[in-house]
């Protein structure tokens, strides 16, 4: 066995770096990846598995956001060292594996259909290890086009989730799918893109009342305000549980949606997760 003394090992060392250095300059080129991470994020809620998933970012003038308030939201953008024009959100899915059923909350902006920074759930669910036939139910909070375009191609001509079951609160559906819609929302809204899906999803639509529970742990409750028939979700498995209040701020300006700073990540998706305590037990948290 060939033995090196630590001076051989580092005098043996020095010229090979030596040799290396004088034989050619170093190539350390690579082709840079445009992915930096997998796009999700999964723990455990007690026996429910989540994996929250995102579906790219969104960004907006200040004022689209917060209208005559948007001195106010830009000097408190700029006071915690966030970009204050455009603004960005962040969208997320929320993939809940009850063990029996795979529910997805919420189905993001769908491929090639707003700003080329989202519509990457697919790709996403993909590296999560999901296929889109294997939701067996999308759950909406409601169907701005960030959270209901996602369901069909980019065409808006068929759904891409072949087994899923769509659930959504009455309320918002009757609202979006008046006949008279245009006249009630921006242009800038697309509206009719938006009946267009909802006329896809129809044959599969089930509509409930918020506080309706849409599959075992997984219970919606009402939220109405940032559109007619808004619903949060909370989900639940033992002494576990969590809420998800969605886009549930009052109106669009409310300064609640900024209230905790970046609004990419408060405004788009505010999420609370605690852990349950005994009933019984005195330390046990206010529900906020
Ligand atoms: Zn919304």
């Amino acid at each position: 066995m060939l033995m090196l003394d630590r001076r051989t090992l580092l005098r043996s060392g020095s010229a090979a770096v030596g040799a290396t250095a004088l034989a050619a300059p170093a190539v350390a080129r690579a082709p840079q990846l445009s992915k930096a991470q997998p796009g999700f994020y999964r723990f455990k809620l007690g026996a429910i598995e989540i994996t929250v998933v995102s579906d790219g970012t969104l960004a907006f003038p200040t004022e689209t956001l917060w209208g005559d308030r948007a001195e106010d939201a830009r000097s408190l953008l700029t006071s915690a060292f966030q970009p204050s024009s455009p603004v960005g959100l962040q969208i997320n899915t929320i993939l809940v594996n009850t063990g029996d059923k795979l529910v997805l909350i919420d189905a993001g902006c769908g491929l090639d259909k707003f700003q080329n920074t989202n519509g990457r759930l697919l790709g996403h669910l993909a590296s999560a290890g999901y296929a889109p036939g294997d939701i067996d139910m999308i759950l909406f909070t409601h169907f701005h086009f960030d959270h209901l375009w996602g369901i069909s191609d980019s065409k808006n001509a068929s759904l891409l989730f072949p087994s899923a079951e769509f659930v959504a609160s009455e309320a918002e559906v009757a609202f979006w799918s008046d006949p008279g819609l245009p006249g009630k929302v921006s242009a800038k809204q697309q509206p009719l893109v938006t009946q267009t899906n909802l006329k896809l999803a129809s044959p599969r639509l089930r509509q409930i009342k918020a506080g309706a529970e849409a599959a075992p742990g997984v219970t919606t409750f009402d939220t109405a305000g940032h559109t007619p028939g808004h619903m949060s979700v909370h989900i639940s498995s033992g002494r576990e549980e969590m809420s998800s209040p969605a886009t549930s701020s009052p109106t669009r300006r409310s300064a609640s949606c900024i209230r905790n700073g970046r609004s990419g990540s408060t405004w788009t998706r505010r999420w609370r997760l605690r852990r349950a305590w005994p009933s019984s037990t005195a330390q046990r948290p206010t529900r906020r």
